[in-house]
């Protein structure tokens, strides 16, 4: 079952989908560094992932 990580910063439509939980924490903070400038925390990351069932 994906991990689905949804950005709820702004108007930021960024979302990304993986099979690993560190994937995600992984890309997440590479988008909120660099889209961002800021920081998230671990916390942060999972409150905004979800696991998703697969169509
Ligand atoms: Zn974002």
């Amino acid at each position: 079952m994906p991990y689905q990580f949804e950005c709820l910063t702004g108007s930021c439509q960024f979302m990304i989908r993986s099979s690993s939980a560190d994937e995600v924490e992984r890309l997440v903070r590479a988008h909120a560094r660099m889209t961002h400038n800021s920081r998230l925390t671990v916390a942060d990351i999972k409150r905004c992932t979800e696991r998703v069932e697969v169509a």
